[in-house]
């Protein structure tokens, strides 16, 4: 499992899921030709002088899916694997994404075909900066507003605004999302998608009526979603059972908190003091009430969905699961809390960023935690309720309410000229 390296195609995956929605909503095929079709694809070269001196190319990628509900929003990521394709996938995940949540904002992906572990520091600021440059023209704070995905972090975040704001005269916060605070980033923006998916667990734990102090959660991958999904899940008394990450998990520890000082001094969670190793598929199909995939596409599939034997599964990652894998989830019994639901946190705080930033006025991180809450909340609700009264699933209802808003937005709008 990689981005975009196991043999189900993400691209496939989400229009076979989009093309559900439509059929259940009886759209026509003009809505189907329209949401089906994404508004804008820039795929750029992207010169990188390396510290020695001689000159590689990456290819860089920046996908607007959609502008019809408000300017394109969505992360950048850096990954070897990466490619058009996956990059579509993405930003059409983004648009049901910020539907789902209500969020006056269509849906954007990009990225760079680079391992970004390979780069020194400036290295990395100089790709950065170079990759902004080419995407110059179609970002901005109306336009398309970036933000972290896998591989990329607030330092990259910083760079990109400064490169947007040195060509545009003045400093420009709004930009992209996921700052340092200090250039204008939303207190609670590092851990917003992990307490997203906390508020999901707590949710789908009352809705199957398991106590959170008895419950027990493994998570893969231990990164900037999954790291801060463990720690807000263990303040609700759940107990973390396994963690892991690309090179293997571990069970047995304490706390998150020792995980976390063994891969800070190390690079992984493996080995951590103490511990007893397992494989991502183990920790997949170990007998927990919480199953929260949290790293890259593809890991839920027709080969380890079989032997998942937790009662619920929270998507921190974007799209873990392949069809094959959800039907066979959905045959068990399992309630999937899905991927545009349970990891609209990081968006969600995003959208408040960019808020802030174009008032000039910002939160204390309360109140950034209270409406984080409320609009997840009010989003799990509607899911909720649709899948009840329609008699479909959670991640079927969450593509019904979504893809609705987005072609009834589109009909509003009308077809130009
Ligand atoms: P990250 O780079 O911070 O962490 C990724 C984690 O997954 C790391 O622990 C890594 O070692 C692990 N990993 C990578 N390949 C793996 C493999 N083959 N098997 C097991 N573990 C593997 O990335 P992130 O920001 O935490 O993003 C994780 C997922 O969540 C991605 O799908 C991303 O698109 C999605 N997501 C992120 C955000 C956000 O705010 N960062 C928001 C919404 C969705």
């Amino acid at each position: 499992m990689t981005t975009a390296s196991s043999n189900e195609s993400p691209l496939k995956t989400a229009l076979s899921q989009l093309r559900r929605a439509v059929d259940q909503l009886g759209l026509s095929e003009n809505d189907w030709n329209t949401l089906s079709t994404p508004r804008r694809l820039m795929e750029v070269a992207v010169p990188l002088r390396r510290d020695d001196g001689h000159v590689e190319m990456y290819k860089g990628y920046r996908v607007q899916y959609s502008t019809t509900r408000g300017p394109a929003k969505g992360g950048i990521r850096f990954h070897q694997d990466i490619d058009l394709d996956e990059t579509i996938a993405l930003a059409m995940l983004m648009t049901w994404k910020c539907a789902l949540t209500n969020l006056p904002y269509g849906g954007a992906k990009g990225g760079v075909a680079v391992d970004p572990k390979s780069l020194s520091l400036a290295e990395n600021e100089r790709l950065t900066r170079r990759y902004t440059s080419e995407i110059l023209p179609i970002i901005g704070p109306e336009r398309d507003i970036p933000g972290p995905d896998v591989g990329t972090d607030e330092r990259n975040m910083a760079w990109i605004m400064d490169t947007y704001s040195v060509n545009a005269g003045y400093s420009v916060p709004g930009v992209v999302t996921g700052k340092p605070i200090v250039l204008g980033g939303s207190l609670g923006r590092t851990s917003a998608t992990g307490d997203g998916v906390a508020i999901s667990v707590r949710e789908a734990l009352k809705l199957r009526g398991i106590d959170p102090k008895k419950a027990t959660v493994a998570i893969q991958g231990f990164g900037k979603v999954g790291y801060w999904a463990a720690v807000a899940l263990e303040k609700q008394g759940l107990k973390v059972v396994a963690v892991s990450d690309v090179n293997g998990g571990v069970t047995g520890f304490k706390s998150v908190a020792e995980v976390k000082a063994h891969l800070d001094k190390t690079g992984s969670v493996v080995g951590t003091p103490g511990t007893s190793p397992l494989t991502n598929t183990e920790l997949l199909h170990l007998e927990v009430d919480v199953l929260v995939p949290a790293a890259l596409a593809d890991s839920i599939t027709e080969a380890s969905a079989p032997g998942i034997q937790a009662k619920i599964v929270v998507e921190g990652a974007n799209a873990p699961t392949t069809p094959q894998g959800d039907a066979i989830m959905n045959d068990k019994g399992i309630l999937v809390v899905p991927d545009i639901l349970a990891n609209s946190g990081g968006v969600i705080v995003s959208y408040f960023e960019w808020v802030q930033d174009k008032q000039k006025y910002f939160w204390s991180a309360e109140e950034v935690i209270e409406n984080l809450n409320e609009i997840m909340m009010r989003a799990t609700k509607e899911v909720a309720e649709v899948s009840s009264s329609r008699g479909v699933t959670w991640r079927e209802a969450a593509n019904m309410i979504s893809v609705e808003r987005v072609a009834q937005a589109h009909r509003l709008r009308g077809l130009y000229p």
